[in-house]
């Protein structure tokens, strides 16, 4: 299985139009950006012209539309745009805008799909980044949302639709590629019940709304510009809103979202039950299902790699890669090591050193793999944010993960690095290395 590559805008495009809650005319152009930039925002209209991370963590409001910030910078409504991105397989772009929100067109995603196909995408020379949904997430709204998230080899979405006393209700479901989505989800306009526009009125909210770019429901009775795109446009809508608010996790995902009257607050919290989930999946995971040419090295292996011989070789044995930035490897902490003899008598702990030795031994087999050449050295150069967590014991069992998350101009790498004991992080950090000609 070869890995799918990260990918940007291949130019820049953009266009003009108003912005939904206050109404004013907004320039949006969509900017290429490197390798594991991800998706930011740029306020060309401020001073200095801040960016925001397109990133949960950076959530501020979910009332009615999705609104991210940071410090005192916000931009509103940005899952539209982001939910085109997305799903038009863009990892990493820069959305610059003269306001603090993108213009809403037609209220569908439709514009932000011609804007993407008029720049044009380029692959990158990295790996794209993955959720794998191993377990089920689900999370619950008093409002009556629920999201359940399920394991599939593929990103799907099922939305059941339902508006006040369960009026138009509706149902879609796909997988959500690039041609589908261009044509069964982009289309698809926001729309909003009657009932609930007095009150968006009154808080001031809607001030660029009209019948231009949203469907508007009193009773049975659907007010808008064009008929309807779909009989179930709704859920088609909810569908693409789902898309754009996960799009804050800054990872795609494999799996199957089944939504039932979601909204923008119970996608921001399903997004937040991700990244944990994803934060402690990649501490816990211990491969064992690589693929051929990703398999394991056994000791020898490892001794015609390593220069290190005992009793300063951390590594017994690698487990295996995953693709060409991950490395899982082991080693059994034994009784007779001999630092246990002097660290401390009668109370022997393994030394956190000798963790982050093992650390470097990992990385540096997992980066001599991907240089493809013996003929050049890795130096460890600096340990970063290295934390220790627990004791490591005689008789416990270390796994030690390396992830490559920077490299620059084939001389800099980074990695970072955990141990890993009963599955539960023991040590990590930050570790960098410089390549050398030997
Ligand atoms: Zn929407």
């Amino acid at each position: 299985m070869t890995a799918e590559l990260q990918h940007t805008l291949a130019k820049s495009a953009g266009f003009s139009g108003t912005s939904l809650h206050t109404g004013e005319k907004v320039t949006l152009k969509l900017q290429p950006a490197p390798i594991d930039h991800g998706i930011k925002f740029k306020r060309k209209d401020l001073a200095d012209e801040p960016t925001i991370d397109a990133n949960i963590a950076n959530l501020k409001t979910v009332e009615r539309a999705t609104t991210i910030g940071e410090g005192a910078v916000r931009v509103h409504t940005v899952e539209h745009v982001l939910s085109a991105l997305s799903a038009m397989g863009v990892d990493n772009a820069i959305i610059e805008m003269d306001a603090n929100e993108p213009p809403i067109g037609d209220g569908s995603a439709a514009p932000y799909v011609e804007v993407i196909k008029k720049a044009g995408t380029a692959a990158q020379e990295a790996p794209r980044r993955f959720f794998d949904v191993r377990e089920p997430i689900h999370v619950e709204s008093k409002s009556g949302s629920l999201l359940v998230l399920l394991p599939d080899e593929k990103f799907r979405v099922s939305c059941t639709q339902a508006g006040p006393n369960n009026r138009f209700t509706q149902f879609f479901s796909g997988e959500i590629s690039p041609a589908l989505y261009e044509r069964e989800i982009a289309p698809a306009r926001t729309f909003v019940f009657y009932e609930e526009v007095a009150s968006l009125m009154e808080k001031n909210l809607i001030k660029g709304g009209s019948l231009e770019n949203a469907i508007v429901v009193r009773g049975d009775a659907v007010l808008s510009k064009e008929p309807l795109r779909f009989a179930d446009e709704f859920a088609r809508h909810k569908i693409l809103d789902i898309i754009g608010d996960l799009a804050l996790i800054g990872t795609r995902i494999r799996g199957h979202v089944i939504a039932v009257k979601p909204g923008h607050a119970a996608n921001a919290e399903l997004a937040r039950a991700i990244v944990k989930q994803h934060a402690k999946v990649t501490a816990l995971s211990v491969p064992r299902t690589f693929p051929p040419g990703e398999g394991g090295l056994d000791i020898n292996q490892v001794m015609e790699i390593l220069p290190h011989r005992f009793p300063f070789l951390m590594v017994d044995r690698i487990l295996g890669f995953e693709g060409e930035t991950k490395c899982t490897g082991m080693k059994t902490v034994t009784v007779n090591e001999p630092f246990f003899a002097g660290h401390f008598p009668g109370h022997p702990v393994m030394p956190g050193v000798l963790q982050v030795e093992a650390m470097a031994q990992v990385a540096s087999i997992l980066l001599m793999k991907l240089a493809k050449s013996a003929s050049r050295i890795g130096y460890f150069m600096s340990a970063d944010e290295v934390k220790f967590r627990k004791p490591v014991f005689p008789g416990d069992t270390l796994f030690i993960h390396a992830e490559l998350i920077k490299a620059r101009s084939n001389r800099l790498a980074k990695a970072h690095c955990s141990c890993v004991v009963n599955d539960a992080v023991v040590s990590e950090g930050d570790l960098m290395f410089t390549f050398l000609d030997k």
